[in-house]
């Protein structure tokens, strides 16, 4: 731990305690576009959850692939600082999934969206199949949003385009 620097790490925590974070905004505002109405950051629930629809009892977030270990290319890991890096990294992993059992068991759904599902290209078809499957309203389905492992470490660097895996949406 101690190989990082007081400043270096208080702008790593930093970063990850920032709300109103760039692709979570543009999901908000899409969403909002498209009629959805939600509260944001709501402190009744586990995690205080940044986007939740309680007409749909529907919670959506935006997970970072670097913080969060999505398998994809954005995943890498610092050369450096390694045991601080990996650390941090079975914390978020490990928060995420006590976070998605809290909910499922609160009879929640979480739909969560990786940063990398809203680039440029393919951030329409992210965010209507996103509306779709909130509005589809299926609340066993909801564990199913999550069923994929979030430490998939050796999944290959490029993934299909897209990368939302429809059962997850589903
Ligand atoms: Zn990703």
């Amino acid at each position: 731990m101690d190989t990082v620097s007081k400043e270096r790490r208080s702008a790593i925590m930093g970063r990850i305690r920032s709300k109103d974070t760039g692709p979570e905004r543009l999901v908000r505002s899409w969403l909002h576009r498209d009629g959805f109405r939600f509260r944001l950051h709501v402190k009744s629930l586990p995690g205080h959850p940044d986007v939740v629809l309680p007409r749909f009892r529907a919670i959506v977030e935006v997970r970072g692939c670097f913080w969060h270990r999505h398998g994809c290319a954005q995943a890498t890991t610092p050369k450096t600082h390694r045991r601080f890096w990996n650390a941090k990294f079975r914390r978020n992993v490990a928060r995420d999934a006590l976070r998605e059992r809290q909910y499922a068991e609160l009879g929640w759904r979480l739909f969560v969206v990786w940063e990398c599902e809203l680039a440029p290209r393919v951030r329409d078809a992210t965010l209507a199949r996103l509306a779709d499957a909130i509005r589809r309203d299926e609340p066993a389905e909801g564990l199913r949003l999550v069923a994929e492992p979030a430490t998939a470490y050796d999944a290959p660097a490029s993934r299909p385009q897209g990368n939302m895996k429809g059962a997850r949406m589903r």
